[in-house]
């Protein structure tokens, strides 16, 4: 089996110990990498802490230098596309537009102005507000969008000063860990090193002494034993967790024109986005029409492995999150549940499973009332907007949320009514990484992207000096 390695200040290390990685479409392990040791974790926080003196001082450097990552990250698209459908699942076009996403991020922030403010200059005091690195940034990633959420920590930590200490998810650490490969062309040694190991490991990041702030895109599980972790030094710490985004239809919808894209914002990456549709809400007049077209292009979707041509949603992406939507569409049966389409694992030892549309359920079933996280969507009928409205809000989550209609004034008004980091109306999931993203609620602390995104990886420094300069 092909054997990774690690990052650690600009060199190749292998591990210790090495875990094995699943091809979800195969359901058997297909390479092996590094489990990083206490000692291996400390070289890379030293090497991330001597990198910083420098990486912190040369603003143009370090644009440059995001700009020439992105560059060749773009030209080996094609090398580690099939590394991340490999070990992740998903269609090999689908992988390479997460890379594309990852190049784009990267270049975006690159360009970035770093927010610099005079308060005052006059000849008593010129008084600036700038914003200073923090040090090392210790990035936890999870197993969804492997690069595409990496790059979304390394581009404005890495152009802001900071040198990082990256660890992705064990169910996926292998297109990381050759992107970290590929920066030692273009990065110092040191700026960016990735390790890779099971849990404990992000465990053993979050409570180093070394870095000042942790990075963490996760569940909400593990992001609240991440802040307790951050609190004993106050590390700083940024947030992105789950999320059970409601979509509310209103009467004024085309249940056949708005079908097909509840579809895709529901099932894209098989539903394993945070930011995914997890709960639709619809008139009751209008259940049944959507409901049957919604189930049509379940019962049309093509699934299989990414590496098929034709495949439009592969595995899902690991055994436990395969038997969670067992369990999830079985809880729902046993409340009565009419599934009308899918509601079975496929055959064969792959993780397989059926876009899948259930109805017939209250908001207490596991499904609705719990982050799914894979290829099955409930469907809710409701009977006035403020009764959606206050459905969609009863959660813990507040990720984001959309509104479907035909007078696009009237969502808005409705959208106002929700609470959550981003609502959108006739869409879902438009991001851009000029914009904040970010959770209300249980969905997490602060954002990412944007002037914003960028901010949360600084400290601010007034400076104070009594004549102007
Ligand atoms: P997870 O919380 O199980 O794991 C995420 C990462 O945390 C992994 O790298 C894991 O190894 C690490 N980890 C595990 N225990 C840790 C600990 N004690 N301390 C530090 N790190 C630890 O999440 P997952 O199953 O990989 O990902 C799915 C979740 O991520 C979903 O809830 C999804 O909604 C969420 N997510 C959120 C966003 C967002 O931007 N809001 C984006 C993608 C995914």
């Amino acid at each position: 089996m092909p054997q990774y390695a690690m990052t650690i200040g600009g060199a190749r290390v292998t591990g210790t110990a090495t875990f094995e990685v699943v091809n979800p479409a195969t359901g058997r392990p297909h390479a092996e990498a590094p489990d990083c040791d206490e000692g291996q974790l400390d070289d890379a926080f030293t090497a991330a802490h001597e990198a910083y003196k420098s990486w912190r001082r040369n603003e143009r450097a370090r644009r440059r230098a995001l700009h020439a990552a992105a560059d060749l990250l773009t030209r080996r698209t094609g090398q580690l596309a099939p590394v991340l459908t490999a070990e992740q699942g998903k269609p090999l076009k689908d992988a390479a537009y997460e890379i594309g996403g990852a190049a784009w991020w990267l270049r975006y922030a690159a360009d970035l102005p770093i927010p610099h403010e005079v308060m005052r200059d006059d000849p008593a005091a010129h008084v600036e507000v700038v914003r200073r690195p923090m040090g090392v940034v210790a990035a936890i990633t999870p197993w969804n969008f492997p690069l595409m959420l990496a790059c979304w920590k390394i581009g404005p930590a890495l152009l802001a000063g900071n040198t990082m200490v990256l660890k992705p998810s064990p169910w996926t650490p292998l297109t990381t860990l050759a992107f970290g490969e590929l920066m030692r062309e273009v990065l110092p040694p040191g700026v960016l090193n990735v390790v890779s190991g099971l849990d404990p490991l992000g465990a053993s990041m979050t409570a180093h002494p070394v870095p000042r702030k942790i990075s963490f895109t996760g569940s909400v599980a593990t992001g609240t034993k991440v802040a307790v972790a951050a609190a004993r030094d106050l590390k700083r710490v940024t947030l992105e967790l789950g999320g059970n985004d409601p979509a509310i239809v209103l009467d004024d919808a085309d249940p056949h024109a708005v079908a097909p894209q509840l579809f895709r914002y529901a099932f894209e990456n098989n539903g394993q986005l945070c930011s995914a549709i997890k709960r639709v809400y619809v008139p009751e007049r209008l259940h049944d029409d959507l409901v049957g077209a919604m189930a049509k292009l379940a019962a049309e979707a093509r699934v299989g492995n990414g590496f098929e041509a034709s495949v439009q949603f592969g595995p899902v992406n690991n055994r436990p999150q395969l038997e969670r939507i067992i369990d999830l569409v079985a809880d729902a049966r046993d409340r009565g549940a009419h599934i009308a389409a899918g509601g079975e694992p496929g055959v064969g030892p792959g993780y397989f499973y059926r876009p899948t549309i259930v109805t017939g359920v209250g908001d207490d079933a596991r499904v609705v009332a719990e982050e799914q996280f894979g290829p099955v969507l409930p469907i809710l009928p409701y009977r006035s907007v403020e009764e959606a409205v206050r459905r969609a809000n009863d959660t813990h989550f507040g990720l984001d949320a959309s509104v479907w209609g035909g007078n696009t004034e009237r969502a808005a008004e409705v959208a106002e009514g929700l609470e959550c980091g981003t609502t959108w109306i006739n869409t879902h999931f438009a991001v851009h990484p000029g914009r904040p993203f970010g959770g209300h609620k249980f969905s997490g602390i602060g954002v990412e992207n944007g002037r914003l995104g960028l901010e949360a990886f600084t400290e601010v420094q007034v400076r104070h000096s009594p004549l102007p300069r």
